[in-house]
């Protein structure tokens, strides 16, 4: 019964997976990090588990793994934010696979029988062991990531390093490419570890894989109405009708994720209609711009999908789409379709 409703599209999600399997020739290790990058990790890991083309998942900490254990979730689990002393216990109990970037997290899973991976830092300036060549038989796979993949130069020293790194081992798997980073086809790893790709949202601007939009957000018209020239709308306002408009409120606000600054500067669509955000958004409710279409109240306007991608709306606020897409607000409703 929830007013906004935010659409993954299972077969979209699928032909994606299968697009970045074929493109790079690897597995993937299905991120799912931040709740799906707040798309949801239950259903994600429910959708993705199936899949050939997926061997692992990603997380940020060993909670989240948890989480997707107590689901049911079989595959194995990465925990990528490394291990602290007190989570030690979830690693055993909940099945966890570690990714160690400090020694104290080597020392914190000393004795600890079980399997974990390594992290060098090749330039990424995060986590991950600089100079320092990590021996243990517990390990199972050696990472990198990439912290520019816009800058081809430095990120090829960066695969230099990871090789060099990576030289020391022997079968064990080997990941480095992000979704942005699968431009590089790096010939020495094993994995692809990949999110945003996942949702057919494009990492850069000339992206080589085809990829499809699988997310749609959309939220309902709560009032329909007609207001006067010269009149203002929403806080502050911000916008002062030109003419004699309809105009939509629409439930959806900052508290759902719409950022602030897309005040008089975002937009939904409706029909196919692009209609523009006038005034301030607000944190339950925002306005939109209704003339020259058919809308009324409890139909449906877009603010993902149907013409707008998470990449498109954080350019006009200002940021990328991740951050849009993890501040999705929990009483948005998350289907699977
Ligand atoms: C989040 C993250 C990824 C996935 O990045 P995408 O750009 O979403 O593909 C891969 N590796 C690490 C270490 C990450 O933190």
């Amino acid at each position: 019964m929830s007013r906004a409703k935010l659409l993954i599209h299972k077969d979209r999600i699928v032909r994606n997976v299968k697009k970045l399997h074929e493109f790079s020739g690897k597995k993937l290790v299905a991120v799912i990090k931040s709740n799906a990058y707040g798309m949801g990790a239950v259903n994600l890991a429910k959708l993705l588990e199936p899949l050939p083309e997926v061997d692992s998942f990603a997380v940020a900490c060993v909670e989240e793994g948890a989480t997707l254990r107590q689901a049911g979730v079989q595959k194995d689990i990465l925990v990528l934010g490394g291990v602290l002393k007190e989570e030690v216990s979830f690693l055993k109990n909940y099945r966890l696979t570690p990714v160690i970037s400090d020694f104290k997290h080597l020392e914190a899973i000393k004795g600890l029988d079980i399997k974990f991976h390594v992290k060098y830092d090749t330039g990424m300036g995060r986590l991950g062991f600089l100079k320092e060549v990590i021996k243990d038989p517990r390990i199972e796979g050696v990472m990198s990531h990439f912290s520019t993949p816009t800058d081809r130069e430095f990120s090829l020293r960066q695969v230099e390093k990871f090789r060099s790194f990576v030289s020391h081992y022997s079968n064990v798997k080997v990941h480095m490419e992000s979704s942005a980073g699968m431009i590089y086809k790096v010939p020495f790893t094993t994995h692809i570890r990949v999110g945003l790709a996942i949702y057919g949202e494009k990492p850069l601007r000339d992206y080589p894989i085809e990829l499809e939009p699988a997310v749609s957000l959309k939220a309902r018209l709560i009032s329909v109405k007609s207001v006067p020239e010269g009149y203002p709308i929403s806080y502050g306002k911000t916008y002062i009708t030109p003419k004699e408009m309809r105009i939509g409120i629409v439930a959806f606000g900052y508290a759902d994720g719409l950022m602030k600054s897309l005040s008089n500067k975002g937009y939904m669509f409706y029909g196919g209609k692009r209609l523009k955000i006038l005034g301030s958004v607000t944190m339950d409710m925002s306005v939109i711009d209704l003339s020259d279409t058919e809308a009324s109240v409890g139909d449906y306007v877009y603010l993902v999908g149907e013409g707008q991608s998470f990449v498109e709306l954080s350019k006009l606020a200002g940021t990328i789409p991740y951050e849009i897409m993890c501040n999705v607000g929990e009483r948005v409703q998350r289907l699977i379709v």
